[in-house]
């Protein structure tokens, strides 16, 4: 049931396409559906790793209605969920992307240039552990309206450590992939695809405990791959 080469855990194609191609391809902006095709194109299978155009619409409003002017990205890959902040943020709006992943961050740099974005984005090939602490450090505590966690799901619960103290209270964390293929709903045994065998565990302990954190007022929604909202509330 779990085929991790699909986006999305919607499991009915057709509804699937009906909103990629009603809602959402029609307004993809150009260069993200450049970047798109460039990373299917290098990447095939592993092209998956992109947000999908939907769930990448839906961040672009949530960024807007905030007012958001500074984030942070954890985990770029080739920069489709990037150049959708950028594209977003305001001309004086600034996106902290990490991931030390520079051969595919090379992909995607093209159409960010292309797009004219290249600007608002300060790009950091980087362990993103390593760079979080010294924001810390250098004082950018409670600075950032939003941030976009999309690295190894075995990380999630030591980010959210981290980007508690980064994102402002009222802020958003957002963390992507968090219903995993719908593995989280299926018991372990079931679990047959090694990829998603070996993260599962991880996003179902991330759940539960996001779920009883009174740090953080939390809403998972069903979109992409499931991606789970938290806002800071002190
Ligand atoms: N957000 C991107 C996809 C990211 S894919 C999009 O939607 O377009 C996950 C990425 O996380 C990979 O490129 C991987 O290199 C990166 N990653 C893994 N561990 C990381 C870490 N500790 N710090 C920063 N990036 C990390
Ligand atoms: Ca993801």
């Amino acid at each position: 049931m779990a085929d991790w080469t699909k986006k999305t855990i919607l499991r009915n194609e057709a509804l699937q396409k009906y909103i990629y191609e009603t809602s959402a391809y029609p307004k993809e902006h150009e260069q993200l559906k450049e970047l798109r095709e460039a990373t299917v194109q290098k990447y095939n299978d592993l092209s998956v790793m992109n947000v999908p155009v939907d769930e990448a619409q839906f961040l672009a409003m949530l960024l807007k209605l905030m007012n958001a002017k500074k984030t942070l990205e954890i985990g770029v890959f080739t920069g489709y969920s990037l150049l959708t902040t950028a594209l977003t943020l305001p001309e004086d709006g600034k996106v902290i992307a990490i991931d030390p992943d520079k051969e595919a961050y090379e992909v995607g740099a093209p159409f960010i240039k292309k797009a004219g974005m290249q600007h608002k984005i300060e790009f950091i090939p980087s362990d993103a552990f390593l760079v979080l602490d010294d924001l810390i450090k250098n004082g950018e505590e409670g600075s950032f309206d939003f941030v976009f966690v999309d690295a190894y799901k075995s990380d999630y619960l030591k980010f959210h450590e981290l980007t508690l103290k980064l994102v402002k209270v009222g802020g958003i964390v957002a963390y992507d992939n968090t219903l995993w293929y719908g593995s989280v709903a299926q018991s372990e045994k079931e679990v047959v695809e090694d990829l998603i065998k070996r993260y599962r565990n991880f996003v179902v302990e991330f759940n539960s405990f996001i779920a009883a954190d009174p740090r953080v007022e939390s809403s998972l929604l069903s979109i992409g791959d499931g991606l789970t909202l938290c806002r800071r509330l002190h």
